[in-house]
């Protein structure tokens, strides 16, 4: 299928590696104009030019902290008014909410919360004055169903999905659309360095902690990068513009119920 966005522009958040790469690589296999960011130049360097050969479009990188107004300008400086936005960056730190002060609160929602609206605000409204834009906003399962331990996560993103909520019924009659997409468990580092905490906590190996979670999934695996990629493609093609704020699943028939 042609998503018909060739030329289009976008901007993907916290992509040297992970979801976000998934999403960066996908799109640049569509002929998009791709810039990513990541804090590390090294790498975010690297992975531009991983995708570029990958896929046969130069991709452009900027290192920078989303998190922070600083990251966020050099962001948007290298790629002024996209078409397309994905916002990501780290999720917070798990751990029990008595140990949260406010500073710990105040990160998450700058990184989960906050930094998606700013992005969203400063690249709005060129897409509507286009007539054209994509916002994919990569969040969690966690917030269908919430995990005990990522009370910082399942806060955090819960904010940020009821303003997308709202702002979606907004600009939908402007050919832009918002929408989140939900990871379940998808085999990246994040899962990695969780899986090894928990392997850890249980006194077990990684391998052991590893097999559990892929058996209890009823796929029987974790989800790739590039697959979560795609879809994230297709929320951003010219055939999506009727998909409009919407909290889509990817998470192998995890959450367990009927709707
Ligand atoms: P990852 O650790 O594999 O990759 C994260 C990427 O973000 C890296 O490229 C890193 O350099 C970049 N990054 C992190 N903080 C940044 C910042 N402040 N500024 C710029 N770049 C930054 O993680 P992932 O698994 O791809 O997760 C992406 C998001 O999805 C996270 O918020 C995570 O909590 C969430 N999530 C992941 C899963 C999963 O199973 N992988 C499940 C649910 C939610």
């Amino acid at each position: 299928m042609d998503l018909g966005i060739e030329g289009r522009r976008a901007l993907v958040c916290a992509a040297s590696k992970g979801l976000g790469r998934g999403c960066a690589e996908a799109l640049a296999r569509e002929g998009v104009d791709v810039t990513i960011c990541a804090r590390t130049e090294s790498e975010v360097a690297k992975t531009a030019a991983d995708i570029g050969e990958a896929t046969g479009r130069a991709v452009q990188w900027v290192a920078c902290d989303i998190t922070t107004p600083d990251g966020r300008a050099k962001a948007l400086a290298a790629c002024p008014q996209p078409d397309i936005l994905v916002n990501n960056a780290g999720g917070p730190p798990p751990g029990d909410f008595r140990d949260w002060d406010r500073a710990a609160w105040i990160r998450a929602l700058d990184a989960n919360m906050l930094t998606p609206i700013e992005l969203i605000k400063a690249t709005i409204d060129t897409m509507i004055e286009r007539k054209f834009g994509r916002i994919v906003n990569i969040t969690s399962g966690a917030v269908k169903a919430p995990i005990d331990v990522l009370g910082l996560s399942n806060g955090a993103r819960s904010g940020l999905t009821g303003f997308v909520a709202g702002l979606a019924r907004k600009v939908a009659r402007h050919n832009v659309t918002i929408n989140n997409l939900l990871p379940g468990q998808f085999a990246t580092d994040r899962l990695r360095v969780t899986l090894e905490g928990r392997a850890k906590a249980a006194g077990t190996t990684y391998d052991v902690a590893r097999d559990a979670a892929m058996a209890a999934n009823p796929s029987g695996r974790f989800g790739a990068p590039g697959e979560f990629g795609e879809i994230c493609a297709f929320l951003c093609s010219t055939h999506a513009g009727f998909i409009v704020g919407q909290n889509i699943l990817a998470d192998g028939g995890a959450y367990p119920g009927t709707f």
